[in-house]
């Protein structure tokens, strides 16, 4: 048998990759977690030491190989994502209707979402639930990681440097520092401008750029196939994952935050099912849950990796080829939403703020209320698509409205699996953006 048959029949013996991936979740879930049972933390705290080496040595490296094979392929992806996304629009007329519908679009879900997070918040009132006790004790054992947090928040700069930031002075230190945060600018939000400013200067002058445009295709066709083959590992590197998380965290953290971690969830399961359905079935016309069922392997990944970013290259796939969304509207709304939409950060920002002022006693105001909003939008476009990419953005909002900010320590424990929730919906409302735009293009 040769061996490409060989190939094509083991391919055809494995499930789906989706399924792949939901099995790989559900089999690192469960084992981190009988682990966890068997071998539990020590009183104060502190993991079982064998626990420990079998997370650090074997399910994390695991986790790593897969999420660094795509980290990988980032940056070129992005450039030439938005490079020919906004070339092959064609005419800087219609990029700016699309830009802007996108705009609107985020603009809209987000101001939804947080509408939910703070009613929810209030509703439920989670920060009112939580004994002085395991408050005092979840501060203490979280504090260097919450030193840390409010020293990078710190560093944040006025609203007139963040927005001249966008335009890079150096394009190839942002792409540098763009995946950790130690650009000396606006990071991957700078990188994307350089992006659609080089598009449009090739369509304007598109008889001598012709040949750029053929080797930026093939940037990104040589990408997605090695997008492709870092998606093989998936199931593998989600099991790894999904283990390290659930063999050291357990149960009992989520147990002694369990209101918050409730109203969160409920929150974006509101907005997922309810506003994403609403506005899939209205402006795409599409059947939401069809539409969600096969958009599963960017959905599955995104709640895997907690990483927009890292999920961009199959959503980006996931949208061409699953959903049939054309391809010159994907690559420009998906790559820029990545970055710039993140509505389940911002729900999520808006009940974290709320639950720990309730924490600490302290009652905001209406007029306070709003402002938590408005920067929870704001936040979510400067948010980077990375794991624990909001939590520094959460600390300048608590900063903002008063709350003492060392409070973040009380919710570090749980916020890994609240990353991988609320990253899952930003990816859905990137995706349903683009479907929106798209349907709405075609009309036009
Ligand atoms: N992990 C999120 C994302 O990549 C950002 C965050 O909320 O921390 O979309």
């Amino acid at each position: 048998m040769s061996n490409a048959n060989f190939r094509q029949r083991t391919a055809r013996r494995l499930p789906a990759l989706h399924w792949q991936i939901l099995i790989g979740l559900t089999l690192g879930a469960t084992a981190g977690l009988v682990a966890n049972a068997v071998y539990p933390a020590q009183p104060d705290g502190t993991p079982h030491a064998g626990l420990t080496w079998v997370v650090r040595n074997i399910a994390e490296p695991m986790g790593q190989i897969f999420l660094r094979l795509i980290f990988m392929v980032v940056l070129p992806l992005v450039f030439s994502a938005l490079v020919l996304g906004v070339a092959e629009l064609g005419d800087v007329r219609r990029l700016g209707r699309i830009g802007l519908k996108t705009f609107l679009y985020t603009v809209g879900l987000s101001m939804c979402s947080v509408v939910i997070g703070v009613t929810m918040a209030n509703a439920i009132r989670p920060g009112l639930r939580l004994p002085e006790q395991q408050r005092t004790a979840l501060r203490q054992r979280y504090a260097p990681q919450t030193e840390e947090k409010v020293a990078q928040a710190q560093q944040a700069k006025p609203l007139r440097e963040t927005l001249l930031d966008v335009i890079p002075r150096n394009p190839l230190q942002e792409m540098v520092g763009a995946l950790d945060g130690s650009s000396p600018g606006g990071g991957m939000l700078a990188v994307m401008f350089f992006a659609v400013l080089f598009g449009i200067a090739l369509t304007l002058a598109p008889e001598r750029t012709q040949p750029l445009i053929a080797v930026l295709q093939g940037v990104y066709d040589t990408v997605m196939v090695v997008v492709g083959m870092a998606m093989r590992l998936a199931p593998l590197g989600v099991a790894g994952l999904v283990f390290s998380l659930t063999a050291l965290l357990g149960v009992d953290i989520l147990k002694t935050l369990a209101w918050y971690v409730l109203t969160v969830l409920a929150g974006l399961a509101l907005h997922f099912f309810g506003v994403y359905s609403i506005v899939l079935g209205l402006f795409a016309r599409v059947n939401p849950l069809r539409f969600f069922g096969r958009a599963s392997e960017a959905l599955l990944t995104a709640f895997a990796t907690s990483s927009s970013n890292a999920t961009l290259p199959t959503t980006l796939r996931v949208a061409e080829q699953r959903l049939g969304i054309r391809r010159e509207i994907s690559s420009f709304v998906l790559t820029l939403g990545s970055t710039a939409n993140q509505n389940g950060t911002a729900l999520y920002e808006g009940i974290t703020v709320l639950f720990l002022a309730q924490v600490v006693g302290i009652d905001l105001t209406l007029g306070q209320q709003i402002t938590v909003a408005v920067l929870a939008i704001l936040a979510g476009v400067g948010t980077a698509g990375v794991p624990g990419g909001s939590l520094p953005l959460v600390v300048m909002v608590l900063q903002t409205v008063g709350v003492p900010a060392e409070g973040i320590g009380l919710i570090l424990g749980v916020d890994r699996l609240l990353d991988m929730c609320r990253t899952t919906l930003n990816v859905g409302g990137d995706i349903a953006i683009a479907a929106c735009v798209d349907r709405s293009e075609s009309r036009a």
